[in-house]
């Protein structure tokens, strides 16, 4: 049995795994996709003390730092179920390959994806002007003109933040009405370079086949298309939680976000979690990288606490 499990292979879980491997401890990784949403991000400028990297590049650094020491990775592993500790004092976790695997604590990493709108040209044009994180991506677009897609808290955090980057926001909503809160909306109609567009369904990201350049979407109420020219896409329509496994086994918010305490802590002892799929907010690499070495230190607190040798 490992130690130390930790189930995903992102920014979070390789700290964990790190951090947990450098207790000298037995330590484990199950990912179903080693690197994570890293991979498929393009620039990255806020990974501090790195100025300038790519996704592909930090994956691949991740993968080596984890692997420089004595881990056992087992890439392309989705867990489906976790089961908490029985008679042996042991959690097991269920690989979909029909594989269990049996630790004394599990740091759950298994992140996030971002919601997508599924309509053309969304995936075409990822990246070449369709973005998911503000905090990320914003600065590519200063001084040009971008839509939000979505009325949210989220969508209109977004709207107000890059409108003091880029030239001109666009805010579409499908409903009637902005669901964000009171004071945000305030906030969001008090700025001069944003235009709030509510009942309107994107239907179609538009480019020149290397970038965007613009966005279709029908007004709800009389089915009429217009376009809006742009450069850039900010779509903001949820983060959905990797959670859906753990349903019924640790307490998740109404987000599906797992609750995490202070330390990492979950509902059930001896299982930590950290990252994107939890509830601790700004779902970003250092982040994730802090918050995957604490989980990790607090299986380890927990190992020497408890009485099995
Ligand atoms: P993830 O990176 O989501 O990793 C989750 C891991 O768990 C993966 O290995 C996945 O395969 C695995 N997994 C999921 N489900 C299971 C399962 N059931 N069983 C086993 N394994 C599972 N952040 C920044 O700080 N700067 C940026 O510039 C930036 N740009 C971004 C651009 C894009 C396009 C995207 C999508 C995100 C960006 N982010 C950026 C956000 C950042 O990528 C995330 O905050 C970070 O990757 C979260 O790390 P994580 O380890 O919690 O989760």
């Amino acid at each position: 049995a490992f130690d130390v499990l930790v189930v995903g292979g992102g920014p979070a879980g390789a700290a964990a795994a790190i951090y947990a491997a450098r207790k000298g401890i037995r330590t484990g990784v199950a990912a179903e996709r080693f690197g994570g949403q890293v991979l498929d991000t393009m620039g990255i400028e806020n990974f501090i003390s790195v100025p300038e990297t790519e996704g592909p590049k930090l994956a691949a650094a991740l993968e080596q730092h984890v692997k420089a020491y004595d881990v056992d990775v087992m890439n392309l592993q989705r867990a489906e179920k976790l089961i908490p500790a029985g008679a042996d004092g042991l959690i097991e976790v269920q690989l979909a390959s029909g594989a269990s695997l049996k630790a004394k604590t599990v740091v759950v990493s298994t992140g996030a994806r971002w919601r997508q709108m599924n309509v053309p040209g969304e995936n075409e044009y990822r990246n070449k002007g369709v973005a998911y994180c503000p905090h990320c991506d914003g600065p590519l677009f200063k001084g040009k003109r971008v839509a939000v897609i979505g009325g949210g808290n989220s969508g209109v955090e977004a709207a107000i933040d890059l409108a003091g980057i880029v030239s001109q926001v666009t805010l579409i909503e499908f409903d009637a009405q902005l669901r964000a809160d009171a004071v945000l909306q305030r906030k969001l109609y008090s700025l001069p370079n944003v235009k709030v567009i509510t009942s309107a369904q994107t239907t179609e990201v538009t480019g020149d086949g290397q970038k965007v350049n613009g966005l279709i979407y029908k007004n709800r109420a009389t089915g009429e298309l217009s376009t809006v020219e742009l450069e850039g896409i900010f779509v903001q329509i949820g983060l959905l939680p990797n959670s859906e496994w753990l349903k019924g086994t640790l307490a998740l918010s109404p987000r599906g976000e797992i609750e995490v305490d202070a330390r990492g802590q979950t509902s059930l002892p001896g299982v930590f979690a950290a990252g994107d799929v939890t509830t601790v907010p700004y779902k970003q690499i250092v982040i994730a990288i802090g918050e995957g070495s604490k989980a990790a230190l607090s299986a380890f607190d927990h190992l020497i606490r408890s009485s099995a040798p």
